[in-house]
């Protein structure tokens, strides 16, 4: 889920297809045009994430740029593909942490809400009749957040027109696109909360984060090595509509593991 007056559908996929681009332009003079060959394919939030990124080849300049095609666009990710009732994970897909280059303004409005505290976010996008999968519970979330401002820490979640439920005793910070939550989150020492937007969007600004799988995605194909993914099963299902085994697998995650996953992570 990301912060932004828009829904955040598919931020994170803009996310990975950053980190898919890296280096194009500065090792092989290219930029990447995403899409089957010859034809861009962008969706509403492009942009947003390709804003100023020398390795992204905007719409229209296909023609006179040297390019790398790359098949990856809505509809077409490599990471999974649709099976009956569920998606099937591609097990050999692992994503390097994107990037997103902030404007020096975006910068300096990031820096103006301070540093050093922990970017909280419970939330899942709601629309998705598959999100509950995602979800880990607002009251876990609740419980974790109690116990890190308990230890002396600063947490903070985001809010928005379309946010969620906002955690007590937390500090609030109002956010406006998903480039400004960027600029704030990059000043964070830890992200925890849940597989989407924002876990994508702290690998790419380098931030540490503690992120709750559950049994749904596997860790291994849209997490990130530089963070600590907890998973509830052995088995990701990708199953479309509401599942038991989820459920279970998050209820397999205890407020004591993302809790000590997170002062294990401040402490290093
Ligand atoms: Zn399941």
């Amino acid at each position: 889920m990301g912060a932004g007056r828009e829904v955040a559908i598919g931020i994170g996929d803009q996310i990975i297809a950053t980190g898919l681009a890296k280096g194009a332009w500065a090792k092989r003079g290219k930029k990447v045009a995403f899409g089957p060959h010859g034809r861009i394919i962008w969706d509403k939030h492009s942009e947003l994430i390709f804003r100023d990124n020398p390795n992204i080849c905007y719409p229209g300049n296909e023609a006179h740029q040297k390019v790398e095609w790359v098949d990856f666009y809505k509809g077409n990710r490599g990471y999974n593909r649709k099976g009956n009732g569920h998606w099937i994970w591609n097990m050999d897909w692992r994503c390097e942490p994107g990037e997103v280059r902030l404007s020096h303004g975006e910068l300096a409005a990031g820096e103006r809400r301070g540093k050093g505290f922990i970017v909280i976010e419970p939330g899942v996008v709601r629309w998705k009749s598959s999100a509950q999968n995602k979800d880990w519970g607002f009251h876990r979330y609740q419980a974790v957040a109690d116990k890190l401002i308990d230890a002396g820490h600063q947490v903070v979640q985001f809010t928005h027109p379309e946010a969620g439920q906002i955690l007590s005793g937390v500090k609030t910070m109002q956010t406006y696109n998903f480039r400004d939550a960027l600029a704030i989150l990059r000043n964070a020492k830890l992200y925890v909360g849940s597989e989407g937007g924002m876990h994508h969007g702290a690998a790419a600004m380098g931030v540490a984060g503690v992120v709750v799988f559950g049994g749904f995605i596997p860790p291994s194909v849209t997490g990130y090595d530089m963070h600590t993914n907890i998973a509830g099963s052995d088995t990701f299902c990708g199953s479309f509509t509401a599942c038991s085994h989820c459920k279970e697998a998050m209820a397999n995650i205890s407020v004591e593991t993302v809790f000590s996953a997170a002062m294990e992570r401040l402490s290093g």
